[in-house]
């Protein structure tokens, strides 16, 4: 697919409406409806300060939750248009409905250098249907001499009103977040500094099929760890003990070690293996070769010498994709192994991309985020972003010019 797409930087948004996509899905707690983690809003500022640098007037649109098409108060967004306002040192005026009488009237309303933002996309069922006439109204927010700009990277696989539908009336292009991760992730993709190394892990083959199938055409090397490994190693005839296993998959496994070898890939599996009697978290574990876990035991980590044996292709990389962790990282006794990748890729000079929800979760539980090239902000965007798919909220924007 085509990642050269245009920037707010290549329009001029100077006065323009402009109506900014963004991702404000933030975790909020339970019983209080508190804001924990304000990570997502942060993560917006750059877009929006450049945007009223500019004299721009900003409709801010998100979802949040999945309130599948209702209202649910629960949901609303005006905490995060109180949190946003506090970061941005500016009033954010709120809109109670998102193409309703409220949000007409105060988006009609707005001038340069001010910050509307519309109530959750979701509580409107037209949103995830992306109903044309729901995506039309979104779009006249903005007016005839507006624009569009995609800044939520997080719903770009997703083809719902605000992430695709309203880029068929009015200019669109993409806000700083997502012309990031298209940058490096699209330039890992079609033009890797190499060796291209890629990192697979997580928990199961099915889940990532399509990345194993995409990065085999693309990669120098391909290393495999987490729940995944066993499979493969199952293909190869060894016993697996009580290790997750996809029976259904062992066949695929063993076309994916067949066509690697065609293609000269390097593909590497554990050699040793920490393993376990039951699923949890304890020092009393056992760490044994790759081809001799015993009956009842299953494997939860990488062992040391895999680690080793990955860390020296890392030390090589010219690009590394990592996607899904080593081992059951959510247990201290099998972080290790996803500890010692990750302290392998901030130690190399390599581009290091770390896609997927878990992933980058375990990057920055370990405190390794500043030191990677990039930590992709959507879990199962990147996800489809590696498997090599037309992603529509990236589709529907504005193409760069060539030069
Ligand atoms: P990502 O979100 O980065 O794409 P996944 O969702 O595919 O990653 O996988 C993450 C999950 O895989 C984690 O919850 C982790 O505990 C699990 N996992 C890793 N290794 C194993 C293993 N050996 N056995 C069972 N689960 C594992
Ligand atoms: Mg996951």
């Amino acid at each position: 697919m085509n990642y050269h797409k245009k920037t707010l930087y290549d329009v001029d948004v100077k006065g323009k409406k402009v109506l900014l996509r963004c991702d404000f899905n933030v975790p909020q707690d339970k019983s209080t409806g508190a804001i924990t983690d304000d990570k997502r809003i942060r993560a917006a500022l750059p877009t929006l300060r450049y945007l009223l640098e500019q004299d721009a007037a900003v409709i801010a649109c998100s979802h949040l939750g999945k309130p599948k098409g209702t209202v649910k108060p629960e949901l609303s967004l005006r905490p995060v248009a109180e949190r946003l306002s506090e970061l941005l040192g500016q009033p954010v005026i709120f809109a109670a409905d998102c193409v309703g009488a409220d949000a007409t009237e105060k988006a009609a309303a707005l001038r340069p250098g001010e910050v509307l933002l519309l109530e959750n996309l979701r509580f409107d069922p037209r949103e995830e249907k992306n109903d044309p006439e729901f995506a039309r109204a979104l779009a006249a927010l903005a007016g005839a001499d507006g624009l569009y700009v995609s800044d939520a990277f997080g719903t770009v696989h997703r083809a719902h009103a605000s992430t695709a539908g309203v880029a068929a009336y009015l200019p669109a292009v993409s806000g700083l977040l997502i012309q990031k991760e298209l940058e490096i992730m699209g330039g890992a993709l079609n033009d890797p500094a190499r060796p291209f190394v890629a990192i697979l892990g997580g928990a199961k083959v099915s889940d990532k099929i399509g990345v194993i199938n995409n990065l085999l055409d693309k990669a120098d090397a391909i290393l495999i760890g987490g729940g995944m490994a066993y499979t493969f190693l199952k293909a190869k005839g060894y016993g697996m003990g009580t290790s997750l296993l996809e029976a259904d998959r062992v066949d695929y496994a063993r076309e994916m070690l067949e066509k690697a070898a065609e293609k000269g890939v390097k593909l590497l599996l554990p050699v040793d293996t920490a393993v376990h009697t039951a699923f949890e978290n304890t020092d009393a574990f056992l760490t044994v070769a790759a081809d001799a876990i015993p009956d009842g035991y299953m494997g939860l980590d990488i062992g040391p010498k895999t680690e080793a044996m990955f860390a020296d292709t890392i030390r090589s990389a010219g690009t590394v994709v990592w996607n899904g962790p080593m081992g059951v990282f959510e247990f201290s006794a099998f972080a290790h192994g996803t500890n010692a990748v990750a302290e392998a890729l901030a130690a190399s000079g390599a581009v290091t991309i770390v896609g997927g929800g878990d992933s980058a979760a375990a990057v920055e539980q370990l405190g390794y985020a500043e030191r990677m090239t990039h930590i992709s902000t959507g879990g199962g965007a990147s996800l489809e972003f590696l498997e090599g798919r037309e992603l529509p909220g990236v589709a529907c924007l504005l193409d760069a010019e060539e030069n």
